[in-house]
């Protein structure tokens, strides 16, 4: 029995793991197989126990990560709608919090207003421009559904201000011409793990009248994990050119979206040769410079971020989350997690780049794309680090 994804990766011709559809741009797959739009490609076809294989462990997997919404909605014309009616639904969702003990997750409550444009696009864009939310289609028909502004949690609002609100919003959406009334949408959703407890609860949605439905879903960490299982096959299996372009690992890229991991590797090195010296030598530099700065700094909060160490002056940036390395090493977050620019005090020379750029030149030779903002460029790095040392440095470390 497979029990781990790079079980089902050793199975001869795996292609991929995909989330939704399979990459088009690798080929027509032989066989696929896909449970709640989670899968793998194959490129020849399965013997019946390899797809039984591969089918288990999707399913396990998905099965772990199941849950139940149980969902009730209301849909009627928005000039029916009245406070009381609102209040209503508001007032069992607050109840059933209340009370817990019901296995689910708190009662989420949205109002929404659908106005119908017909055929008219470009009339649903012109009121979404103001008035925000979703344009839906359906065939030749679109519809422009957007959240109402009305307090929906038991003491944010008595029902005269509710009324205000719902008068307020019918005033926002104006005199617009629409295929027929503006319709008031309410969803009261729970999430359960069992589908007992949720429908053990349908009988109070059902009571105050609205539709009511329980649906089976998958959770959305499931996808969190089978993106990972994707990341990592792309790198055992030497892709990690895909996940350095824009938008995937980190939104600017560690490539542009046409240069090849390989020659920016390959002309790097050359240029290190030219230079005379050594990728473990710019990044160990760096990181003795830095390195001093971020220990000088009282807390990772502090305000103050601009130290001096020996001839430089080191610029620190601390950013809220942490960048990753595209080939997935472990990585101290301190590094991952801040900018840092060195300016050369004697020569005025500046270096910028991030914090994880000591591990990726250290670790894979690697000093980012042309096309990436983050590059560190290895000749103007030797630079402003005064890059080879000469000899007689070490006369310093003598005493
Ligand atoms: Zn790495």
């Amino acid at each position: 029995m497979a029990t781990s994804p790079s079980d089902i990766e050793t199975i001869p011709g795996f292609m991929d793991w995909f989330l939704g559809e399979p990459d088009a741009s690798r080929g027509a797959p032989a066989a696929v197989v896909e449970v709640h739009g989670i899968g793998c490609t194959f490129s020849r076809s399965l013997t019946e126990e390899e797809r039984a294989e591969v089918l288990g462990l999707l399913v396990r997997h998905a099965d772990a990560h199941k849950e139940h919404r149980l969902i009730g909605t209301l849909a009627v014309p928005l000039a029916e709608i009245t406070a009381e009616r609102i209040d209503e639904i508001r007032t069992v969702a607050r109840e059933i919090e209340l009370a817990g003990n019901h296995g689910g997750s708190y009662p989420d409550m949205k109002c929404m207003v659908g106005l119908a444009f017909g055929a008219r696009r470009d009339a649903a864009e012109k009121k979404r421009a103001t008035f925000g939310g979703e344009i839906l289609e359906d065939d030749e028909k679109c519809a422009l559904i957007a959240s109402l502004v009305i307090p929906l949690s038991q003491h944010a609002g008595t029902v005269a201000e509710i009324q205000k609100y719902l008068a307020h919003e019918r005033k926002r959406i104006g005199d617009v011409e629409l295929d027929r009334p503006p319709v008031f949408l309410a969803e009261l959703t729970m999430v359960f793990e069992e589908r007992a407890a949720a429908e053990a609860l349908r009988p109070r949605f059902d009571a105050i009248g609205l539709t009511t439905n329980v649906v089976e879903r998958v959770g959305k960490s499931v996808f969190w994990e089978v993106l990972r299982w994707q990341e990592r096959w792309l790198v055992k299996s030497g892709r990690v050119e895909e996940l350095m372009r824009p938008r995937r690992l980190s939104t600017a890229g560690f490539l542009g979206e046409t240069e090849r991991l390989e020659e920016v590797l390959k002309e790097d090195a050359s240029t290190l040769v030219s230079l005379g010296i050594t990728a473990a030598d710019v990044a160990g530099r760096i990181r003795e410079i830095v390195g001093k700065a971020l220990r000088s700094r009282s807390s990772r909060y502090s305000r103050q971020d601009t130290y001096d160490v020996g001839r430089f002056r080191v610029r620190l940036m601390q950013w809220g989350g942490s960048q990753e390395c595209p080939w997935l090493c472990a990585i101290d977050s301190g590094w991952a997690s801040i900018d840092f620019a060195i300016e050369n005090r004697r020569t005025g020379a500046k270096l910028r780049g991030p914090g994880l750029i000591v591990h990726l030149i250290a670790e894979h030779g690697f000093f980012e794309g042309k096309e990436s903002p983050y590059r560190v460029d290895p000749r103007q790095a030797a630079e402003v680090l005064g890059l080879p040392r000469k000899w007689w440095d070490r006369f310093w470390r003598l005493g």
